[in-house]
């Protein structure tokens, strides 16, 4: 800091105080740092009950003799009894109920040592890093030993709650009466004032708030949880105040203790996550749910923490009524009758495709499901371990039905979940084109046309020009044969597609002139004009000349008079900008047209010579 001014005070240029700003490392800037109001809250609650000290040394002989003792009463399992009050003045502070489960499975995973970023505690400290055996459950019978959530919620017309009057905790200060505070984890969640995070009170304290308050925005993984306190630490944080562990730094310097022999001294709090931190001659234990580092950087409580912990459920301990408590009742699990999926879901329909998905249904074992026209008679039907289907190659245009049922013990085969949809294609029906005439002889030509998606058949209607009569054939292919041709007669065709009863317009009118070369007549051809291809005869020998961006294959056939291929140049690869050598050796004079077909299928003819 003193560095950071006097290099300020140099820079005369800048005011000091942009100065401090623009050199001050950013974690003393804007960046969010833990603040607990556990133990502004003690000193608080010390003052205004002469009573609590004296309960609090109690506590702590009460976890000495139990440290000494070797058959301590402390059962191995603790299961907590948990309720959650959500107090809140608009929709995001009253956070949903899968944010409060998201919490209650950090603390089971914390307490347990079950966290997934256990593996990051460092080597020095895994001799020490420990489970406690104390595990939480949301209620299922509130005070009254009606069936609850264990979750209430009320609306409160206050901005903010602060833990100087603890105001969450009592209905007519817009909050929440606990729970009884021996049979129940109280936990509200609420807006907290004062950049504190949470509080949770120390055991000896007063039955009447006994609990924790956590602000919404630090409470679970997810809904409006605010990063670097969006992993539910803070709440384990304050647990385990609630448990009556201190602040690993012991509030003070290198010799004020945390009450815990297996934690390292240190004579600050660490924020942030200052991994090699050292203190009071030592490495820090900056993991420790106790210290004051971020969410992410949080992954342990020791072996001492979790007796000291754990003596508070030793037949004599502060909170061993809470194994008494009637808030969890255990059910015998009912006779097992698996529902069929609550709904199945049909999406990204297209012509041939679909994307079928359910929720999956707690213990099916695997899922069957059938699938068949709308009024079809056969049903498709296969069994899915996973709960989504791509179906594939439908029908276009069609509407099908779809049955999803759960397999598994205690399912019923008749209970299916229903769904209807009706792939797509049916859209305004379409011309056919690309119409091309392939002379096969003097009096014969191959017509075609491109296959259209979804049709059934099609209508052909062809006639020499001039004449009044009109063949007018219907056929299942895109191609046709006529033959009987008048040579050098003109003559015109056009097509139309039919889709099931449905029937498409007719094309637009292609002609060709029968006995003459190929490929006459239709769009596709690029025939004269045009400089992109160029052609050099010399002796036996072709240079070609194609324009083209980048390379790319190309079929190449030397054609007679009739458009019969002479020589046909299978695809080979052409060069952008170089020009080609053909050879044409043999052909001798029969060669009268080049036809160079492209990449895209397209078919650019040239006549040869004279
Ligand atoms: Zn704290």
């Amino acid at each position: 800091m003193k560095d950071v001014a006097a290099t300020c005070l140099a820079f005369h240029r800048l005011p000091f105080w942009l100065c401090l700003l623009l050199l001050l490392p950013a974690g003393l800037r804007a960046q969010p740092r833990r603040n607990c109001g556990a133990m502004d809250h003690l000193e608080q609650q010390l003052q205004a009950d002469p009573g609590m000290a004296y309960r609090m040394r109690q506590i702590e002989q009460n976890t000495e003799t139990v440290a000494k003792s070797a058959f301590s009463g402390v059962p191995d399992r603790i299961v907590i009894p948990v309720v959650v009050h959500v107090v809140y003045r608009n929709e995001e502070e009253n956070i949903s109920d899968a944010q409060v489960r998201s919490q209650i499975r950090v603390l089971n995973e914390d307490f347990l040592r079950e966290n997934p970023d256990s593996i990051y505690t460092p080597s020095e400290f895994l001799s020490v890093a420990a489970g406690s055996g104390i595990s939480f459950q949301l209620a299922n019978r509130d005070p009254q030993g009606k069936p609850t959530t264990g979750i209430t919620r009320r609306r409160t017309h206050r901005v903010a709650f602060y833990s100087s009057d603890n105001g969450v905790k009592y209905e007519a200060m817009g909050g929440v009466d606990p729970w009884p505070t021996d049979q129940y984890l109280n936990i509200w969640v609420c807006n907290l004032g004062a950049g504190v995070l949470g509080y949770g009170q120390f055991p000896g304290g007063s039955s009447e708030t006994d609990g924790v308050v956590i602000g919404y925005k630090y409470f679970g993984t997810q809904g409006p949880v605010v990063a670097p306190f969006n992993q539910g630490r803070t709440t384990t944080h304050e647990v385990g105040h609630w448990l009556n562990l201190r602040h690993i730094w012991g509030d003070g310097n290198c010799e004020l203790d945390d009450l815990v022999d297996d934690t390292p001294a240190a004579d600050r709090p660490h924020h942030g996550c200052e991994t090699g931190a050292e203190s009071c001659g030592g490495l820090s234990m900056i993991e420790n749910f106790m210290d004051y580092t971020d969410d992410a950087c949080m992954n342990l409580f020791t072996r001492g923490q979790a007796e000291r912990m754990r003596a508070l459920f030793a037949p004599t301990g502060a909170r061993r009524m809470l194994l008494e408590s009637p808030g969890i009742v255990v059910e015998a699990p009912p006779v097992a009758v698996l529902p069929p999926p609550a709904r199945v879901e049909v999406q990204g329909v297209t012509a041939q495709t679909a994307r079928v998905s359910w929720p999956p249904v707690a213990g099916a074992e695997a899922y069957r499901a059938r699938l068949r026209p709308v009024g079809g008679t056969q049903w498709a039907e296969r069994t899915f371990s996973h709960t989504f289907i791509n179906l594939t190659y439908l029908q276009a245009c069609t509407p099908y039905e779809l049955e999803v049922a759960s397999v598994g013990r205690g399912a019923d085969p008749a209970a299916v979940s229903r769904a209807t949809f009706q792939t797509t294609g049916c859209a305004e029906p379409v011309a056919p084109t690309e119409l091309m005439a392939q002379l096969q002889g003097p009096d014969q030509a191959s017509l075609s046309w491109r296959d259209l998606p979804g049709a059934t058949g099609y209508r052909l209607q062809y006639k020499r020009a001039g004449s009044r009569e009109v063949v007018t054939r219907d056929l299942q292919d895109n191609t046709f044969v006529v033959s009987g041709l008048r040579p050098g007669g003109r003559y015109l065709f056009r097509v139309r597609a039919f889709f099931g009863e449905e029937r498409g317009p007719y094309s637009q009118v292609e002609s060709f002139v029968a006995g003459q070369p190929a490929f006459v007549g239709t769009h596709r051809l690029e025939a004269g004009g045009g400089d992109y291809l160029r052609l050099h005869v010399q002796g036996a020998q072709m240079t070609v000349g194609y324009d083209i961006d980048e390379p790319a294959p190309v079929v190449i056939r030397l054609l007679d008079e009739q458009g019969q291929p002479l020589r046909t140049f299978d695809p080979f690869s052409v060069q952008a900008g170089s020009p080609f050598d053909l050879d044409l050796s043999g052909l001798g004079a029969a060669v009268r047209y080049f036809s160079l077909e492209d990449a895209d299928g397209f078919v650019h003819l040239r006549r040869l010579g004279g």
